[in-house]
């Protein structure tokens, strides 16, 4: 009332100061202020200078009151008075923009459930010069919510979208994103470990999100963050493994520290721990295209310096296509297996020369200076009946040369004689030193013609063709032995 009062006293005050104004400026109008005849009329007709007055402060009264004042409206929330606006509608136009404002982010309208009034009053119209007020107040005062939908996991709510719609595409999305479906990823069967609801909630505005920063979340998964506090003896490699985690994982949750971070006794660790809200279980089958490795062969050629390789014939990968069947746990494989494979393109084989090794180079030496030919001569002219290498299980350490009995074959590079007699299953053997760890051995002979110690040269005649010892037939077995080890004969032979 108090207020009111004073309101009461402002206006009648102002009221007052114009009124003296203008009746001024009407009697002015009327001539009667400069005329003398104003006191001869006042005088002496006192009724006409009342009833003009009158009618003068009437009109010019309402015409004040109306011109200084205008129609507004206190909005009202919850029984409050909250401020003035410049009319009922303008005021729902101010709540309506505030919810408006508060669901854009999401592109749904807020609600609110509060009760909103609106008393209609005069004011004075230096009243409304400050809305912006009201319009700060009820920023503040206005209660909102979001009809939205909440996605709950094992009972548990995970996220909150607009409509009910978002939250089936998140699922869907959320699906794909592990399952990536594709031509050549037939996704046979596809769900969740855990249960899954959708149910309408009334959320605050800003608890709701939009599709893709739901989705963004979801995958993120899950973030726990516990504190350990360290123990005697602790180091981050022992935290990490008391905690089924990577060390590195430990690391990342407590910034600034390294492995080498000294880590004190009840110093407080950080324990971050990412779990998925949600586990796709999907089961599927996948068609890779994939290439198949080519092979090289190297064959040892003479001719080459050592070391020195060249490509003989290029190799080339082959494809084939392999279908497996799986098992996936948000996208990592539980199991998977091959169904089937079937080869596109076969692989080409590389043939590549190489030069000899460097002991071959020593076998080389071996008749450096002979007049008829450097390296190893054959011992005997035929058929090489079995070739070096893996024979019914074995290997067979020579080859075997053919030849009948009592042809005589000779030695393939100058040496001596180290052993010549009966040897087991090489029957009569033969065995020559060349120098520089190089042997060579000859097998099955029926007649010796050289003994122990003897210096021979190449091609000289040092037994005949036979069968003794474990053979089937008439032939020469040929060794050529580098520092003890069986080579192929054919590597070295010319
Ligand atoms: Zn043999």
């Amino acid at each position: 009332m108090k207020k009111l009062n004073f309101e009461m006293k402002v206006v009648i005050k102002g009221f007052l100061e114009r009124l003296s104004q203008q009746t001024k400026a009407i009697f002015s109008k009327m001539g009667l202020w400069r005329s003398k005849n104003l006191l001869a009329i006042s005088w002496k007709s006192p009724k006409f200078l009342i009833g003009t007055m009158t009618f003068v402060l009437v009109i010019s009264g309402a015409t004040i009151y109306y011109s200084g004042t205008a129609s507004a409206a206190y909005i009202v929330v919850n029984g409050q008075k909250i401020g003035l606006v410049e009319s009922v509608d303008k005021g729902q136009q101010i709540v309506d923009d505030i919810l408006t404002e508060r669901g854009q982010a999401i592109g749904k309208a807020a609600k609110t459930s509060d009760v909103i009034a609106y008393e209609t009053v005069r004011v004075k119209k230096i009243e409304l010069l400050d809305v912006s007020k009201t319009d700060n107040e009820l920023h503040s005062v206005l209660s909102s919510y979001i009809d939205g939908y909440a996605l709950e996991v094992a009972g548990t709510q995970v996220a909150i979208l607009p409509t009910q719609a978002d939250v089936q595409t998140l699922l869907k999305k959320y699906q794909d994103y592990y399952t990536k479906p594709s031509d050549n990823n037939k996704v046979l069967s596809v769900e969740f470990s855990e249960p899954t609801a959708t149910k309408p909630v009334e959320a605050q505005p800003d608890q709701v999100k939009v599709l893709d920063q739901a989705l963004k979340e979801l995958i993120e998964g899950k973030i726990t963050t516990t504190e350990y506090t360290a123990q005697e003896n602790d180091s981050w490699w022992l935290i990490a493994r008391k905690h089924d985690m990577k060390t590195k994982e430990v690391l990342a949750g407590n910034p600034g520290m390294t492995e080498d971070s000294k880590i004190q006794t009840g110093q407080k660790i950080k324990i971050v721990t990412v779990s998925p809200y949600l586990t796709v279980m999907s089961k599927g089958i996948l068609t890779s295209t994939e290439t198949i490795a080519y092979d090289t062969v190297t064959t040892t050629d003479t001719e080459l310096d050592s070391g020195k390789t060249v490509v003989k014939e290029p190799g080339s990968e082959g494809t084939k296509v392999v279908t497996y069947s799986y098992l996936q746990k948000n996208g990592q494989d539980v199991s998977k297996q091959v169904d089937e494979e079937k080869v596109i393109k076969q692989p080409v084989t590389q043939v590549v020369s190489k030069g000899p090794e460097l002991t071959a180079v020593a076998l080389a030496s071996v008749s450096r200076g002979s007049k008829s030919s450097t390296g190893i001569a054959w011992p005997l002219r035929g058929p090489i009946n079995s070739p070096f290498g893996s024979r019914w299980g074995s290997v067979h350490t020579g080859i075997d040369i053919g030849g009948s009995t009592g042809t005589p074959f000779s030695a393939a590079a100058a040496g001596k004689v180290i052993s010549a007699g009966w040897s087991g299953g090489y029957g009569n053997m033969i065995l020559i030193d060349h120098g520089n760890g190089v042997q060579t051995r000859y097998g099955h002979s029926s007649k010796l013609l050289v003994s122990v110690g003897q210096k021979v040269t190449q091609g000289q005649r040092i037994g005949l063709v036979g069968s003794t010892g474990n053979s089937t037939g008439s032939h020469l077995h040929f060794e050529v032995i580098l520092n003890g080890s069986t080579v192929n004969p054919l590597n070295y032979l010319r």
